[in-house]
């Protein structure tokens, strides 16, 4: 891994503008809400770029008849530390209580072209950085996954 300072604000600005050219996304409403005082955050950008280009395809195959993807960043701070946040939110099919405990584990996918691969990976290069993943949905209304990455030496 190359470690260096990542403005998550612009690996989101990124992720999305790549993401559009997707044709999946094309009847997706994409919003963002961007801070403009994100900590920057002491993490490998290309495994970064991974995480949030994982959850914004997610995002987006939820919502197979079009909708609405918010991506917010904010710096919050808890336990005495600061973390720079990225919420990824869909208006899509939502995940049933049942599977929400399943998804982060390997090979566990309810698409026919899945790997069940993402959300594993997700998590695994967010903990290696002292991050975490966490989700909460509902079923016909919608996901936010939320992304947490401790911000860098002196921030915040
Ligand atoms: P894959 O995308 O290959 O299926 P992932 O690990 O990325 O594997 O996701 C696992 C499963 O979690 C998906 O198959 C889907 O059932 C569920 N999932 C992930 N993100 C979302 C989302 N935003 N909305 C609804 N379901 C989701
Ligand atoms: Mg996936």
């Amino acid at each position: 891994p190359e470690f260096g300072y990542v403005d998550l604000n612009a690996l989101v600005k990124n992720t999305l503008f790549f993401v559009a050219q997707h044709p999946e996304a094309r009847n997706i409403h994409r919003v963002k809400e961007l801070t403009r005082d994100m900590p920057l955050v002491w993490a490998d950008q290309k495994q970064i770029q991974q995480v949030l280009f994982n959850i914004i395809i997610n995002a987006i195959q939820a919502m197979s008849d079009g909708g609405t993807l918010l991506v917010q960043t904010d710096g919050i701070r808890h336990d005495g530390k600061s973390f720079g946040r990225v919420q990824v939110t869909d208006s899509g099919k939502g995940i049933p209580a049942e599977e929400l405990e399943k998804i982060f584990v390997p090979f566990f996918t309810t698409k026919t072209q899945g790997t069940g691969l993402g959300l594993p990976i997700c998590r695994q290069l967010l903990e290696q950085h002292g991050g975490s993943i966490r989700v909460e949905s509902k079923v016909g209304e919608g996901t936010t996954f939320t992304i947490e990455l401790p911000a860098a030496e002196g921030q915040l």
